[in-house]
C-alpha cells in the first residue's frame, strides 16, 4: 500500500461527480436517478459533513473543527471543508 493520500473524493466533490452512494444516507443511488439527492443547504455550503464516502458508500470519519470539517475515508482519501467553498 503506498502512503500517498489518495485524492478521489476530494476531487469528485470539487468537479460535481455524480455521487454512487448518498453522502447522508449511504444509500446507493440507482443508475436511473429515482433517488433525488437533496442535499441540505448547510451540506451545498460545506457548511456540514458527508457522513458516508460518495464513491464506495462506506461510513467516512469526520472531525468538527470550529471552522469547518474534514472527512476521510479510508479509500479515497480526506476533504476538508475549506476546499469547497466556492
Ligand atoms: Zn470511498
Amino acid at each position: 500500500m503506498k502512503t500517498t493520500e489518495n485524492t478521489e473524493l476530494l476531487e469528485a466533490l470539487l468537479t460535481d461527480a455524480k455521487p454512487v452512494y448518498h453522502p447522508n444516507t449511504g444509500e446507493k443511488i440507482p443508475e436511473n436517478g429515482d433517488l433525488i439527492i437533496e442535499l441540505s443547504p448547510s451540506a451545498r455550503a460545506g457548511l456540514e459533513a458527508p457522513r458516508y464516502c460518495q464513491i464506495c458508500g462506506r461510513r467516512i470519519v469526520v472531525q468538527i473543527r470550529p471552522d469547518g470539517w474534514d472527512a476521510r475515508c479510508s479509500r479515497h482519501g480526506s476533504v476538508d471543508s475549506k476546499y469547497l467553498h466556492r
